[in-house]
């Protein structure tokens, strides 16, 4: 099953992720992490935070 992750090379700590699908993301030292991962019914609440991140550091990998 892929798995949500963020770069956290490219992410900014900007929260978007966390006001858009807290219930998966989390902050930490400034920068976020994903503290949840969606079940497979939860994809496109993930794919929302991922079209948001300004950055684009919020990705799904295999
Ligand atoms: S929306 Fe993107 S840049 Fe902002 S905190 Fe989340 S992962 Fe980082």
């Amino acid at each position: 099953m892929k798995k949500l992750q963020v770069d956290r090379d490219l992410c900014i700590g900007c929260c978007r992720c966390v006001d858009f699908a807290g219930q998966f993301f989390s902050i930490k030292d400034g920068l976020a992490y994903v503290e949840v991962q969606p079940e497979e019914d939860e994809a496109d609440d993930a794919d929302i935070a991922i079209d948001n991140c300004p950055t684009e550091a919020i990705e799904w990998i295999d």
